[in-house]
């Protein structure tokens, strides 16, 4: 294992221990839950979204180390972006851990995300580390919530 791939196991088991922004957040006025039953990981992200900024982002949830770094490091990298951009985050993350041997793929600008590309050699760690992303996103493209969810709806994305 080169130094790289120390450090990276150290950003990832420090947000597994210190998950950031880890709680119910009672401003949200979107939400969505998300789940990867080929490892168990659960997570609901709460999303408080004003005039398209995201202003607040928090998650709950239980899963394996991956999964919980990876919705602790998204909250921390979301907060206060645009919807927009957060959307285009979500895709070149989303790009990065399922297609990372394309050599056009701009890894720097992905930042402190970029701890997360050596999964896509382990297509189930994949589906751990994109769950809060997945979640994220089912989030953005929920209306607001302004009464109590209707559990029987279909997604209309879907
Ligand atoms: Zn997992």
């Amino acid at each position: 294992m080169n130094e790289l791939d120390d450090l990276y196991q150290e950003v990832i088991l420090d947000h597994q221990r210190n998950p950031r922004n880890y709680a119910r957040l009672p401003t949200a006025n979107r939400q969505a839950e998300g789940a990867n039953p080929l490892c168990g990981d659960q997570v609901t992200v709460y999303l408080d979204v004003k005039d398209g900024i995201i202003r607040n982002i928090s998650f709950e949830g239980e899963g394996c180390a991956i999964a919980k770094a990876s919705a602790s490091m998204m909250t921390s990298v979301i907060k206060g972006k645009s919807l927009a951009e957060a959307s285009d985050t979500f895709k070149r993350f989303h790009q990065m851990i399922t297609d990372g041997q394309d050599p056009c793929f701009d890894l720097e600008a992905m930042g402190k995300l970029a701890v997360f590309s050596g999964v896509n050699a382990f297509p189930v760690r994949v589906k751990c580390a994109s769950l809060a992303w997945h979640t994220l996103n089912a989030a953005m493209h929920k209306p607001e919530a302004t009464a109590a969810t209707d559990e029987a709806k279909k997604d209309p994305e879907k």
